[in-house]
């Protein structure tokens, strides 16, 4: 679904260098490392919100350039930390802004509205309010809508959660589970928090200083570690008992 080949991208003194990497369709998998370690510039790379100096990304085989990139926009919902709506737009307004500039009828633009709705239980009546006006949690559901109007494969996920209260974020970590599952999205989900990247990730890529430093399931980081900074940077956050469980 989606290969990164020789990916290079310099800022100043940081350089996100990435060689091979595959993403595969339907799985969810978790971005992780330390602050600064280049998650969100991967990320914006993969959205074309930036583009790379070197290498290429290749979206179901077609390689992501000024040419293809409106196509390939349309194929990716694209979710960050503090939501990024508009705060001048309601919340409707925020969900259906691209459906409407795509011409839409009205009637369509319902239908999906309703079916968002109900996916990410969201009650009708909060389309209404602007985001101030919405919890912290109601503006990310709110998002993830906005990210999934047109129905995309691939949703990109920037710290979705990271700004919420823990017990806001327990629940929505487990709707946005079961919403990955029911709607069988290819997901890359970025995450600074090791519980957080064991719950989701069918398979983690632990970054740091730019460079991929192992790729596999939380088992494989645990159990065989490629180098003394996985264990280090897994270790060090204590995650919960129940993530050993079973390994
Ligand atoms: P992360 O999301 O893992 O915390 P980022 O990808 O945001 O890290 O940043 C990686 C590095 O690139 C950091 O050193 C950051 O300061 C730098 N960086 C990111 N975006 C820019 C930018 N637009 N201009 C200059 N430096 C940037
Ligand atoms: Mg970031």
């Amino acid at each position: 679904m989606i290969t990164i080949e020789r990916l290079q991208k310099t800022y100043n003194k940081f350089t996100l260098s990435i060689n091979f990497i595959h993403f595969e369709e339907t799985r969810t998998t978790v971005i992780i490392g330390p602050s600064g370690c280049g998650k969100s510039t991967l990320l914006r790379l993969i959205a074309y919100l930036i583009k790379p100096d070197a290498g290429k990304i290749l979206i179901d085989g077609i390689e992501l350039d000024a040419a293809s990139s409106r196509q390939a926009k349309k194929r990716m919902g694209y979710v960050i930390q503090e939501g990024g709506l508009f705060p001048h737009m309601t919340a409707e307004e925020n969900v259906v802004l691209v459906a409407r500039r795509m011409g839409w009828d009205a009637q369509k633009m319902a239908h999906r509205l309703h079916e968002l709705c109900e996916i990410t239980s969201i009650s009708p009546d909060l389309l209404h309010r602007f985001p101030l006006e919405l919890s912290g949690g109601q503006r990310q559901r709110i998002s993830l809508m906005r990210a999934l109007m047109l129905d995309p494969p691939i949703l990109l996920m920037d710290e979705p959660l990271g700004a919420l209260d823990p017990i806001v974020r327990v629940k929505l970590q487990s709707d946005l589970k079961k919403i990955f599952q029911r709607l069988k999205k290819t997901v890359l989900f970025v995450t600074h928090d090791v519980s957080e990247a064991a719950y989701f990730g069918d398979e983690i890529v632990l970054i740091s200083n730019g460079s991929v430093v192992q790729k596999g399931t939380i088992s494989d980081l645990l159990k065989t570690p490629k180098n003394a900074f996985v264990t280090s940077f897994i270790r060090a956050q204590r995650p919960p008992d129940e993530l050993f469980r079973n390994l």
